[in-house]
């Protein structure tokens, strides 16, 4: 990616880093490509907003015409600020959670939107709460993978919903509610590997196909996310027209079984974003460790960036392309560890979700130089934390050769707001 198409030494000066820097031009692109992937009356894409729930990123969303997939009752009322419809005809924004906490439950209740049930005591907690309408039913499929091992999204080792083997008792629970089963769903993760990921969605196909007779209110099949990211440089791109060919035969095989026509949906969220990301840190340091004997170690480039900012290479050992902005860009390449600020060891962001260095070649930068994590448009702020008392990045929106700044750096006043001293 051609860097030099932003003033990031500029922003760095006027806003201090890290900071996040969103591309705009990025983002229409991907939601081009969605628009024209899930084109016609069969075929619709959910926005999955969890890996990004900026008002900005939003509303391209919405205007770009696609649906919503919130996990909290405060994600639905952040779509809703953002101007997504509530209620469910058409159901625009669901609610997919493992866990009704907050106000979930209530914004179900009140805002009318289509809650998509992942467990059986959820169905009751709806009953309980006086719900009266339809809902979306998730399955384990018995199968699945996420991207790695501590991301299971099906399977006997997934929380995510409610075994295939007991969906029909599931279906009696809701019935009994008086609950319509408009939606079922599934969502199965997002590897890397693409054959995997296909070879998933075709065997999800026949499970729905299996279970769509308990469903006679069923609507639409959902086949959840996501759409792989390549993270990596020269990483396949998902062929989006197979896909979509795929999906087409599945919304005729699947309507057929139905005996009427169902809609078929996806939730991509890292793909539209992740690629609009970056997060810009400024180098502090370069150091270095060495052992007695070999003089083995390595070298660290110090960063002010850490896994408060962006924990997908702390949490998963994600892979994030790394460029170096300022002098150290012009020179030979040598390998360094990239660590942050936090008073944790893991505060890497060149490590393997075996948690092993992995060294990365870079040009060596000097003090005050930038260093730029690439792809940090999704998961990167959406998980980013006020661990050790560390304020939120800001987040900056460039367009059309202009920033904007859609959220500034947070202060010790906006960490401290809910502290309060309070008898109960
Ligand atoms: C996280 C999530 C997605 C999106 O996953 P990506 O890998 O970001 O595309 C879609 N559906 C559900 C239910 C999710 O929890």
């Amino acid at each position: 990616m051609d860097l030099s198409r932003y003033p990031l030494a500029e922003l760095a000066g006027r806003i201090g880093t890290p900071f996040f820097l969103y591309d705009g031009e990025i983002l229409a692109e991907r939601l081009a490509e969605l628009a024209a992937f899930s084109e016609g009356p069969r075929l619709h894409a959910r926005y999955a907003m969890k890996a990004n729930s900026a008002r900005k990123v939003l509303e391209r969303v919405r205007e770009a015409g696609f649906w919503i997939d919130a996990v909290s009752g405060n994600e639905v009322l952040r779509a809703g600020r953002a101007g997504f419809p509530m209620g469910n005809e058409p159901p625009v924004v669901m609610l997919t959670c493992d866990v009704f906490r907050d106000n979930g439950l209530a914004t179900v209740v009140e805002q009318g939107v289509l809650p998509n049930v992942g467990s059986p005591g959820q169905i009751r907690n709806l009953a309980d709460a006086g719900y009266r309408g339809p809902i979306a039913m998730r399955v384990n499929p018995g199968f699945g993978h996420g991207h790695v091992q501590a991301c299971d999204t099906g399977g006997p080792s997934s929380k995510h919903g409610i075994w295939h083997e007991d969906i029909a008792d599931a279906v009696k629970l809701a019935r009994a509610a008086g609950f319509p089963i408009v939606g079922l769903h599934a969502h199965v993760g997002t590897g890397p590997q693409i054959a995997e990921f296909d070879a998933n969605m075709r065997r999800l196909a026949n499970v729905f196909g299996d279970l769509l007779p308990l469903f006679p209110d069923v609507t639409a099949v959902n086949f959840g996310g996501g759409l792989p990211h390549p993270y990596r440089p020269g990483a396949p791109h998902i062929d989006l027209q197979g896909y979509r060919r795929f999906l087409l035969e599945a919304a005729s095989m699947l309507s057929e079984i139905a005996g009427k026509a169902l809609r078929v949906e996806i939730e991509p969220g890292r793909y539209p974003v992740a690629g609009m990301g970056l997060l810009v840190a400024r180098v502090t340091d370069v150091k270095a460790t060495r052992t007695n004997e070999k003089g083995e170690g390595h070298e660290f480039i110090m960063v002010d960036a850490g896994f408060n900012d962006l924990i997908r290479p702390a949490m998963y050992g994600s892979y994030h392309e790394i460029s170096i902005v300022g002098a150290g860009a012009a020179r030979e390449p040598a390998t360094f560890v990239v660590a942050g600020p936090l008073c944790e060891s893991g505060d890497v962001f060149t490590r393997d979700d075996q948690e092993l260095l992995v060294p990365r070649a870079l040009g060596r930068p000097d003090p005050g130089d930038l260093l730029v994590l690439h792809d940090t448009g999704a998961y990167g702020a959406a998980q980013s934390s006020n661990y050790v008392s560390m304020s939120r990045a800001p987040q900056v929106f460039w367009e059309h050769g202009k920033a904007t700044l859609i959220a500034r750096r947070e202060t010790l006043g906006d960490i401290l707001r809910a502290e309060c001293d309070q008898a109960l």
